[in-house]
């Protein structure tokens, strides 16, 4: 595994992939297939974008192991790149927006975030505000934006209630916008939606490279395209409170172009007074969403599967359907409270639960 020069974020890294780690060692031993690729398959896996980010590709008969290798290489440093402009922390571009609202002032969108800010805008907008990518000061409040920050009791209940009504108070996120604020209450977060549009980048940029046949696994996130040679990619979705005998609770195969991305409450959290407090806010309230411990998003691309998976978990048992209908996704499945699985029927036809694991379908 590689890690990246700078010695803070080695650090930050590690403890967020220490987080991240289990989950998608659970989501790749699924992935693990027996042998019988014949030296075509070639794979990386590094740190990057908090998470461990693993990239496979499936080589034609004529192309060349380390010419791959060095394709991977790239992939590498353009997800580096990436995670350094969309950080809400870093030195980049959106951590110097953020700055620059923390002080008050108005802000220009650069155009290299154009495209991420109006995915964003158009995402949040159809998600009724459940997807808000303006939530970085709950985030903020609640020590979710670095580990290091994690607490061991929620935050005092007024603070919340103020950060939310700051929030509410906070111009719009609009689609093509190219300034906005000034927004004391606002504070970009991206961590919803960046993983999706990085891999669904990456995929893209193999692709014209000469490699159509690739997945990307960023923290249990899958992004793939193509095949596996003469078959599908195999992929295992991680139950969200795995046993020594239940570890992975679906599997699916990913034939073409997709991503499949779970939200969960399992991903970062602390626990006080028996309650589990998680990173998935409900932008109404102030508080971690709850009724679900986990929802799956299958689509078409790696940026909508992501902020719809997490809209989906804040909308919760019973609007959940809703929600994914609004965003036009219709391959989700939810585990509640009560571990009990629904699944809509696009995905239900195509999808293995593990033996066990009733799942009720619903339109
Ligand atoms: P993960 O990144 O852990 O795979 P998600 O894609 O669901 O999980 O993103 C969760 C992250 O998004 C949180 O850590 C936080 O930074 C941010 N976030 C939390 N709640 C919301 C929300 N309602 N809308 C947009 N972003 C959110
Ligand atoms: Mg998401």
């Amino acid at each position: 595994m590689k890690l990246p020069e700078s010695p803070h974020l080695r650090l930050f890294l590690r403890r967020l992939a220490l987080g991240t780690g289990l989950a998608v060692f659970f989501t790749w031993l699924a992935l693990r297939q027996p042998q019988g690729d014949d030296g075509r398959l070639v794979q990386e896996e590094f740190l990057a974008m908090g998470t461990i980010v693993s990239i496979s590709l499936y080589l034609d008969t004529d192309q060349d192991r380390d010419a791959a290798l060095d394709a991977l290489d790239d992939a590498r440093h353009d997800l580096e790149t990436y995670a350094q402009r969309w950080s809400a922390w870093g030195d980049g571009a959106l951590g110097r927006i953020n700055r620059q609202l923390d002080a008050g002032e108005r802000v220009e969108i650069p155009a290299e975030l154009q495209p991420l800010f109006d995915a964003a805008a158009r995402l949040g907008t159809a998600s009724g505000g459940l997807f808000d990518v303006r939530v970085g000061r709950l985030v903020e409040l609640w020590g979710f934006d670095d580990e290091a920050h994690y607490r061991s009791a929620p935050p005092d209940e007024a603070a919340i209630e103020a950060a939310v009504a700051d929030l509410a108070g906070a111009p719009p996120l609009l689609p093509g916008a190219a300034e906005y604020g000034p927004a004391a209450g606002a504070r970009f977060d991206f961590g919803a939606i960046a993983k999706g549009e990085a891999t669904d980048r990456i995929v893209e940029t193999l692709r014209e490279a000469g490699y159509p046949n690739v997945i990307v696994n960023a923290g249990g996130n899958l992004r793939a395209a193509g095949r596996r040679g003469g078959r599908a990619w195999r992929i295992g979705v991680r139950h969200p409170r795995p046993g020594a005998q239940q570890r992975v609770l679906a599997t699916l195969d990913i034939d073409g172009d997709e991503a499949v991305i779970t939200s969960g409450d399992y991903e970062r959290y602390f626990e006080a007074d028996g309650e589990r407090y998680h990173h998935l806010l409900d932008p109404r309230s102030g508080m971690p969403a709850r009724g679900l411990q986990a929802v799956t998003v299958v689509a078409p691309s790696g940026a909508l599967a992501d902020a719809a998976s997490t809209a989906i978990f804040v909308a919760g048992p019973g609007q959940w359907r809703d929600t994914a209908r609004a965003l036009g996704v219709d391959q989700v499945f939810v585990v509640d409270a009560q571990g009990r699985i629904e699944v809509t029927a696009a995905l239900a036809r195509r999808i293995d639960f593990a033996e066990g694991s009733a799942a009720i379908t619903v339109p």
